[in-house]
């Protein structure tokens, strides 16, 4: 074994858990704290070796953990979620270090979402009875059967909410699973093994594979045993792991990018929109679902700037292990490059900074809230996901302008529309995208179905549709009367 991390007083294992018991690699790779870049330790690489080890445990596990049924599966999750919520203070610190996510976010709406993730799928499982169909030939039992072993990958901007909000389902549904987390933030996925650990889990129930994306995630989503596939990150991303998959028929649940798009109607209540407006800039801006092209009414438009450009200045800028801090740092070096470039060439190419525009002094990963306008819809950063604090804002005359915009991209993950009720609504009855919020957002429900469509995704996750998802379904067919072969049968 590795040497336990000491993050802020948080004893946690930088070795992967697999079979249930820690095993560490000689390979490491180094993490760092967005906040400073100060160093977090070492974390193990999977090898080959260890993504065999742990597809060779969860295969074992298999047999008896899908032949329990869901309400003998329902303690052992109770369990590993009373366990998550045992952990809560350790989940707050550790993501807030390795990922700045805010603590207070992560205390007030991860921490207890992500037990919820666990208990609520265990207890929606028991729901997930044989659905007879009767016809006059036959009496149909349709049955949702485990799949198998199933391949979790997640990003860094969210790790433990988007881990068991895919393990939630894919365990109560019988199937064993290997997740892989973010090579950026990957330590409350390794806390959630101790969890898992302590709920009596049994071994190769629940794995993890600590490790790079190109190393070890590509290792796993290659291998032809897995059953499921289930991953949430960008499109480049994505379409690898599809070919990989699509190499094995491996069927795949692709969560991606967003480009979404926050419309104001010209009859919106414009200082509530543009308070939510603001929430935008939530976790430095890296949020998928994030609506982050500004759509206006023209009428309107100089109201909500000033509005929204009064909420942006009152933002608290500062260490996500502040409970006050609103706005945080960006992950990774790397990214801050990433969306100053998408700054610099929209400035560039003729667009107008209403706000913001570079490095906030609070530290070197920090980015002002920025605001952009004057912009065409073929402009980069109209049509590219930047995730960063970076919105854009344009304006438009009418309903089907604003349709038109909103659908001018290549994604459709979510949206939000701000109007009159009925006028909103049947604006967001013609935006393409998986999901969209009138006059709110941020809605979510784990019973409603929650993806995106074009490049923003394939499958839906939530209450039944997880469940179609990580179950083979199978039709058992009992005739009514005696069946006799015949050839001239139809
Ligand atoms: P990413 O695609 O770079 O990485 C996501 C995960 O995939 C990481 O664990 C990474 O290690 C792994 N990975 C990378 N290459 C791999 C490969 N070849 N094979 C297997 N695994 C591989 O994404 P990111 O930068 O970590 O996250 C940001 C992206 O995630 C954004 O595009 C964001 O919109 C998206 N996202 C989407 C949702 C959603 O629900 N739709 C939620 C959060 C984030």
């Amino acid at each position: 074994m590795n040497k336990m991390l000491d993050v802020s007083g948080i004893a946690v294992s930088p070795d992967h858990y697999i079979n249930g018991a820690r095993v560490a690699s000689n390979e490491t790779f180094e993490l760092f704290r967005p906040i400073d870049q100060s160093s977090l330790g070492q974390i193990s690489e999977g090898t080959a070796e260890h993504v065999e080890a742990a597809i060779s445990a969860a295969e074992r596990a298999f047999p008896a953990w899908s032949a329990l049924s869901a309400a003998e599966r329902k303690p052992y999750l109770d369990r590993f979620a009373e366990e998550i919520g045992k952990r809560a203070d350790a989940f707050c610190v550790l993501e807030s270090n390795d990922a700045g996510v805010l603590l207070s976010r992560m205390r007030h709406g991860v921490v207890p979402r992500a037990k919820l993730n666990i208990s609520w799928f265990a207890e929606h499982a028991l729901k997930l009875q044989d659905h007879p169909i009767d016809t006059e030939q036959a009496h149909h039992i349709v049955r949702h059967d485990p799949a198998g072993v199933v391949a979790i990958i997640t990003p860094w901007n969210a790790p433990l909410m988007l881990s068991t909000w895919k393990l939630g389902p894919a365990l109560a549904a019988g199937n064993t699973c290997i997740l892989k987390p973010p090579e950026w933030a990957p330590l409350t996925c390794s806390l959630l093994a101790d969890a898992a650990d302590a709920a009596g889990l049994p071994p190769g129930v629940f794995n993890v594979v600590q490790g790079s994306g190109a190393n070890t995630g590509a290792k796993l989503v290659s291998d032809p045993r897995l059953a499921r596939i289930s991953f949430t990150g960008s499109v480049p991303t994505a379409k690898w792991i599809a070919q990989a998959a699509g190499a094995n028929l491996v069927p795949c649940s692709l969560e991606l990018g967003g480009k979404s798009p926050f419309i104001v109607l010209e009859d919106a209540d414009i200082d509530n929109a543009a308070a939510t407006g603001a929430l935008m800039y939530r976790n430095a801006g890296q949020v998928c679902l994030a609506g982050t092209r500004f759509l206006v009414h023209d009428k309107v438009a100089e109201k909500f700037v000033a509005a929204m450009r009064g909420h942006v200045e009152k933002l608290n800028v500062g260490d996500p292990r502040d409970e006050a801090t609103e706005i945080g740092p960006v992950i990774h070096p790397r990214q801050v490059e990433r969306v100053l470039g998408f700054i610099e060439r929209a400035v560039v190419g003729g667009a107008e900074l209403l706000w913001g525009g570079s490095k906030h002094p609070f530290g070197a990963q920090y980015i002002q809230p920025t605001m952009l306008t004057r912009l065409q819809q073929s402009d980069e950063i109209v049509q590219n996901e930047v995730f960063g604090p970076v919105l854009t804002l344009q304006t438009f005359g009418s309903d089907d302008e604003a349709i038109a915009l909103a659908n001018g991209t290549d994604y459709g993950l979510g949206g939000v529309c701000y109007g009159e009720t009925t006028h909103a609504t049947a604006v967001a009855e013609r935006v393409r995208t998986g999901f969209i919020w009138i006059n709110s957002f941020g809605i979510r429900d784990l019973a409603a179905p929650f993806g995106g469509i074009k490049r923003s995704g394939i499958g839906r996750e939530g209450g039944n549709w997880s469940f179609e998802f990580f179950c083979d379904i199978k039709d058992i067919v009992v005739p009514k009367k005696p069946f006799r072969a015949s050839f001239s049968q139809r």
